[in-house]
């Protein structure tokens, strides 16, 4: 089973949904007055939820054959979901099994070894906490000081559309600059693969 995520973020690490406009609840909210997300998936837990109607109106899909599952069945792939992570008190890194290997800042070369001190692809890892080891140049190397297409990444607040393929979504402009109202910075977004 794979969980395919796009990833929507801060391009400034350090920015979380603004208490100005009523935090994540305010964030959450906002969303689904749009219908880009629907009901909670577990009342319980306020994080999961159901896409919504008209998620498709803020998401464009390319690519040969682009499916977005709206419907989720027990078993498949998760799909059709959007989640929203912690707001963590440090920086994380999130990356996945589609990251492609990162050249070291210090020296130039591919770090080879760079998933081995890590956890595994999807979780978030303290950048504060972990560092890397050049495997040629022997520096220690930040997370956040490694360098990515669209593959991973870096902040301290996420959106997770799951059931996306890399590069398959694509956030409209018009999107991105509404949540960047209620993150006070430009969002990003990426896509991160795994289990
Ligand atoms: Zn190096």
């Amino acid at each position: 089973m794979t969980d395919n995520r796009l990833i929507l973020t801060a391009t400034n690490p350090e920015s979380v949904p603004l208490h100005e406009t009523g935090g994540v609840s305010g964030l959450i909210q906002a969303l689904q007055e749009n219908d880009f997300i629907g009901s909670a998936v577990d009342p319980r837990s306020a994080y999961l939820f159901n896409s919504g109607v008209k998620i498709m109106n803020c998401i464009s899909l390319v690519g040969c054959s682009p499916v977005y599952a709206l419907n989720q069945n027990p078993g498949d792939d998760p799909a059709g979901l959007v989640s929203f992570s912690p707001v963590y008190d440090d920086v994380q890194f999130i990356y996945g099994t589609n990251s492609l290997t990162p050249k070291c800042p210090e020296c130039r070369e591919s770090i080879n070894t760079w998933r081995q001190s890590l956890p595994a692809p999807l979780q978030a890892c303290n950048t504060v906490q972990h560092k890397i080891k050049c495997d040629h140049c022997e520096k220690m190397i930040g997370l956040d000081s490694l360098r990515f297409r669209r593959e991973a990444a870096i902040g301290r607040f996420f959106i997770f559309v799951h059931g996306i393929y890399p590069h398959e979504g694509v956030p409209m402009d018009a999107f991105l600059d509404r949540l960047g109202q209620y993150m006070g910075s430009p969002v990003t977004y990426l896509y991160c693969q795994g289990k």
